[in-house]
């Protein structure tokens, strides 16, 4: 029926990614080396942070996290609903228990508010989650990680470049674990970064993410280092490799155009549906930035006679891919099960999870794409309401 596709995503590939790759595929370091080290240093430099440690996912970057800060089996951590069971999981793998609070409307961050309420005399830490690149109300956080002596390991798998207050997300907490996946707004593939001012959290991490040995492989088999390493505990085959890095040295060096053009496009998205009574468009609160990672739209369902499902079909029957971030974590049967958590006590998370709808927002989306998106959205809507 329609001949194009506007997909979900689309990896933004020049020869500048190419030839990176193919200068360390020549290289013969094929896993960490060199490369891994430059990225690590350049990533640091650009963030503003002493400590950068690579890993090869944010599942891993925040494994390692969790373990630096010495989680322990009963310990509990509070997180949003609205996310991707990455941030979840990785507490249920020291059996610790994920505490999962409801957000707050409009920006799906979680709920100031609702962290209060969860906390015990087990509560450890919090994972904030910047939902889609908006930075979540850290002064809040913070004042309430002080009060009860919690950490916080940010999940900044979106939020990159992402502001806070004139701050660049990465700077500002403990720990900020960052993801390169193939869809996130710098890629890799697979990939993902442990951001710290602590020393000590960045050594346990570097050391955690390679087998536990005191030396990683770039140390060992260069002329400055030598072939000793000791283990000094049982880690992880967690770390980046060379290929890897060399990606992300090319896409760093346009983080900064990749987000003016993600802007664009956003900006272009705003000014087509703000003023449509069928839509509301995201939230962003003023003292924050937000990456524009994703781009999630609420249907006004009232207004309305199709579902956001049907919306989506219907979108989809015309070449347009969307997506939905996130289906809430109650709703997935293992922790609905295991951890007892009831769809009435996310009040805020099911009205968002049942009007949201992220559209396509990638680098490199032409004109003519954004306006076929902008009016294929806004015939949907007038053909069906209410
Ligand atoms: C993508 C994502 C992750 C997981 O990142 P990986 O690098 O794939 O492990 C974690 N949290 C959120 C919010 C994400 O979107």
């Amino acid at each position: 029926m329609n001949e194009k596709i506007i997909p979900f995503h689309k990896p933004f590939i020049t020869e500048d990614e190419i030839n990176e790759v193919v200068d360390s595929i020549r290289s013969g370091w094929w896993t960490i080396g060199p490369k891994t080290k430059k990225f690590e240093t350049e990533f640091g430099k650009y963030i503003g942070i002493t400590n950068s440690v690579s890993t090869n996912s944010w599942t891993a970057a925040a494994h390692l996290a969790l373990e630096a800060i010495g989680l322990k089996e009963g310990d509990e951590v509070i997180i949003p609903s609205i996310t991707f069971t990455a941030t979840a999981e990785v507490i249920c793998y020291f059996k610790a228990t994920p505490v999962v609070v409801d957000v707050e409307d409009g920006t799906f961050n979680i709920s100031v508010k609702a962290i209060e309420k969860a906390i015990t005399s087990k509560t450890r830490a919090i994972i904030p989650v910047h939902y889609g690149g908006q930075p979540c109300d850290m002064d809040e956080i913070f004042s309430i990680a002080k009060k009860y002596q919690l950490k916080i390991v940010e999940d900044a798998a979106h939020a990159l470049p992402s502001m806070y207050k004139g701050r660049k997300i990465g700077t500002i907490s403990d720990i900020t674990c960052f993801s390169f996946y193939a869809t996130k707004t710098l890629a890799t593939g697979e990939g993902g970064m442990i951001c710290t001012e602590d020393d000590d959290i960045a050594k346990r991490c570097s050391i955690m993410r390679l087998h536990g040995m005191s030396r990683d492989a770039w140390n060992r088999y260069t002329s400055e280092g030598s072939w000793y390493y000791e283990v000094v505990a049982p880690g992880y085959k967690y770390n980046m490799t060379d290929i890897q890095a060399s990606l992300g040295i090319a896409q760093l060096k346009k983080v900064e155009k990749l987000y003016a053009m993600r802007k664009d496009i956003a900006e272009k998205y705003n000014e087509a549906f703000s003023k449509s009574e069928f839509l509301t468009t995201p939230l962003i609160k003023d003292d924050r930035q937000t990456s524009w990672h994703l781009y999630p739209l609420l249907l006004e369902l009232d207004k309305l006679k199709i579902s956001r499902s049907h919306f989506i079909n219907m979108m989809k029957d015309k070449g347009i891919i969307c997506s939905v971030h996130f289906i809430p974590l109650y709703r997935h049967p293992y922790y609905r099960d295991t951890f007892h958590l009831k769809e009435e006590n996310f009040p805020v998370s099911e009205k968002l999870y049942s009007a949201q709808t992220s559209l396509p927002i990638w680098p490199g989306m032409t004109q003519q794409e954004i306006d076929y998106v902008t009016s294929t959205v806004q015939s949907i809507c007038d053909e069906n309401r209410r």
